[in-house]
């Protein structure tokens, strides 16, 4: 059996006015994370995982963010066009683990919801998607609520050969 194994990080901007997206649930904040697209920041990350274990670059080469065409995309539907692209390469996923480090709000209540949406996403069980969540106490641009960032690995399997 083949394994694969990925990585991924992404980090956006807390500002006003945005609304606060990640793992593709809308989570109740004052602020939102600033970018192209919805800046969900953890989709983000499991994207650039995905794509790293396929040995396939980034997702500013897949989706650049200089392209019109990815303007307030919905992380979730550029995420099934990386999940095609793994199926279409002939490997599936055999788990994904990741971190969100935000000093705020508490993510705790909405992690299962994300989980829940990135594994009917990702056609995985939800046992096969973890989602840790935790602060950066109080240090750096993340404890300064200046952004919040997610790290995910993800082992893909090829079972064909
Ligand atoms: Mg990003």
């Amino acid at each position: 059996m083949n394994i694969r194994i990925g990585n991924g990080y992404d980090i956006h901007q807390l500002v006003e006015g945005r609304s606060l997206v990640l793992g593709g649930v809308k989570i109740p904040h004052s602020l939102g994370l600033l970018g192209h697209s919805d800046a969900d920041v953890l989709t983000h990350a499991i994207m650039d995982a995905l794509l790293g274990a396929l040995g396939m670059g980034d997702i500013g080469h897949y989706f650049p963010p200089n392209d019109p065409k990815w303007q307030g995309a919905d992380s979730i539907m550029l995420l099934k066009q990386v999940v095609e692209l793994v199926h279409s390469q002939g490997w599936q996923i055999g788990n994904i683990d990741s971190t969100i480090v935000a000093e705020r709000p508490k993510l705790k209540p909405h992690l299962k919801s994300m989980r829940l949406v990135l594994a009917e996403t990702l056609a995985i069980e939800i046992d096969q998607i973890n989602i840790k969540a935790t602060t950066n106490e109080k240090l750096g641009p993340v404890g300064r609520e200046e952004g919040i960032c997610a790290y995910a690995v993800v082992l893909l399997l090829n079972t064909s050969s």
